[in-house]
């Protein structure tokens, strides 16, 4: 959608802010009264003050989230009035689009072209879901002739979600709408820097419909509401998105409840191959840049190790930091910047710390490196190549999560290969080639969730997103998202 700046900064200073809690259909102070400072990276000042859940606040949400499902006004409605509602509930956040893409920009710095981009992603991901689940039938198993055995599928019951603020409604969108389809009740404790999208979104869903108590926002921090979820006796499933770090948690919280179902979709340090017989390397070394410095390079699947043959590296290279220029962050209220803010100052000065490392451990930055626009009080880091970059180093190994390429270079095909699966994740890679069977052959090889070939492309919702390896398991988007809110049952019946 066309935005103007003027209609942007008008609509920003017309909000009002929804920071409680929503428990049971209701905005709600957390039980302790705290709050905790929402402060835009924007430029550094405070928004609002956001109610501070705990463990009293989540057992309150689960008892709501317990009661409904029970109740079955959710969970037993038929499919195809379920769809309905959803339809509505993405029909609300279409009227809201501006709003809620505004919320997203206040509260962790991306640009509000693409913050309206993510809420429309939001929209589409909502009517995917609903759409299906009127279409989806269960089995009857081809067993003996005297049985009739038969697999339904059943929602779980309580769903919880934890989510980072990289994509803050997108990243519980994900989880939502597969989770409502089934028919689960759902508790989400959005991150402590990009609440407010989610709070808001919770009386659209009971304006659009879903019965009080389905649908709750807990605001908080990991450590207490966070904790508290995933080691709650009566939540079902936990969907974690997050750093493989608090990952590990979730594993450990599961394990030391109920066995509450997990997936985890963690952390990234994806390889981007190049190779000089790629189709149009002006255009790879583009993707290279765009793939970098979308959302400050805070996204979980960025092509953050590029990993460049040899024989063009200079060439290359060359290339990639002139695609690097438009990349130079700006007011994110602008609907005509590319690049906007880096979440907070924690995530500022671990980003500034990880290029000092690169520079101490021998790597040379050829474009970027440095804070700027220092006197908006806000968190702005430019465009940073790093070239010289062994596979070993810190920056190679660590997530960075902020606007830093680090240039590796490689002979041949094998120890391309090598240093692609040197690594803890396995979230992303991407190649660049013209040799089909060059592609094929690492394309089995490569330990990664997913393998983009000559594109940067991440498709649409019918493709599942998640991770080998330690960055995590389970699978959103597409139906094998569906299929992991749900639980089957075999029925067996003897016939005389
Ligand atoms: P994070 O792990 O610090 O926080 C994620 C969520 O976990 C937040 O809601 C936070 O409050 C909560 N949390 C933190 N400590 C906790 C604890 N001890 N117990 C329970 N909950 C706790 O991650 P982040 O900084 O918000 O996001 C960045 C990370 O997310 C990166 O590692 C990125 O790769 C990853 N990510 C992965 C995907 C994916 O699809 N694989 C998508 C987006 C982001």
């Amino acid at each position: 959608m066309a935005l103007a700046y003027n209609d942007v900064v008008e609509k920003r200073n017309a909000i009002d802010f929804k920071t409680q809690a929503f428990i049971n259909g209701n905005y709600v102070d957390s039980q302790t009264g705290k709050t905790f400072e929402s402060i835009s990276p924007v430029d550094g000042k405070l928004i609002t003050n956001v109610s501070e859940c705990d463990i009293e606040d989540i057992n309150k949400a689960v008892k709501a989230a317990r009661e409904v499902f029970e109740k079955g006004s959710w969970s037993r409605m038929a499919p195809s009035k379920r769809k309905k509602i959803l339809f509505n509930f993405a029909d609300l956040m279409k009227k809201n689009i501006l709003e809620l893409g505004i919320l997203e920009t206040l509260n962790m710095g991306k640009p509000i072209s693409n913050a309206t981009g993510d809420i429309a992603a939001c929209i589409n991901c909502t009517r995917w879901y609903a759409e299906a689940i009127d279409k989806i039938y269960d089995d009857v198993a081809p067993t003996s002739d005297n049985l009739l055995a038969t697999i339904t599928r059943e929602p779980l019951g309580v769903v919880g979600a934890v989510t980072p603020w990289n994509y803050p409604l997108l990243m519980a969108c994900w989880k939502f709408a597969p989770a409502l389809a089934a028919g689960n009740s759902f508790i989400l404790k959005p991150a402590e820097q990009s609440p407010l999208s989610a709070l808001r979104v919770a009386e659209l869903a009971i304006e659009a419909g879903i019965p009080e108590g389905v649908f709750n926002v807990v605001p908080g921090f990991g450590p207490t509401a966070g904790k508290a979820l995933g080691m709650h006796m009566d939540v079902d499933k936990l969907g974690f998105t997050g750093s493989t770090e608090v990952g590990r948690y979730f594993l450990s919280y599961a394990g030391q409840s109920n066995m509450k179902r997990v997936s985890l979709e963690c952390g990234g340090k994806s390889p981007n191959i190049i190779f000089a017989d790629a189709p149009d390397l002006d255009h790879a070394a583009k993707m290279a840049a765009n793939g970098m410095f979308g959302n400050s390079g805070q996204v979980c699947d960025a092509p953050s190790r590029l990993l460049v043959q040899r024989s063009i590296k200079d060439e290359f290279l060359e290339k990639v930091v002139n695609y690097s220029e438009p990349w130079m962050p700006d007011d994110p209220f602008n609907p005509q910047t590319l690049m906007g803010t880096i979440v907070d100052k924690t995530q500022t000065d671990k980003i500034l710390s990880y290029i000092d490392t690169g520079k101490n451990e021998g790597a040379n930055v050829i474009t970027g490196g440095e804070q700027v626009k220092q006197d908006t009080g806000g968190y702005y880091i430019s465009p940073t190549v790093f070239k010289d970059v062994r596979n070993e180093m810190t920056v190679a190994k660590e997530e960075i999560f902020g606007p830093v390429l680090c240039a590796i270079d490689f002979e041949n095909e094998d120890e391309a290969l090598q240093i692609a699966n040197d690594t803890d994740y396995g979230l992303n890679a991407m190649i660049w080639s013209n040799d089909l069977n060059k592609v094929h052959k690492l394309v089995k090889r490569i330990k990664s969730g997913k393998v983009l070939v000559n594109s940067l492309s991440d498709g649409d919702m019918s493709l599942p997103h998640g991770g080998f390896k330690q960055s995590g398991f389970g699978r959103d988007k597409s139906l094998e998202a569906l299929g992991q809110y749900t639980q089957s049952k075999l029925t067996l019946i003897e016939i005389k």
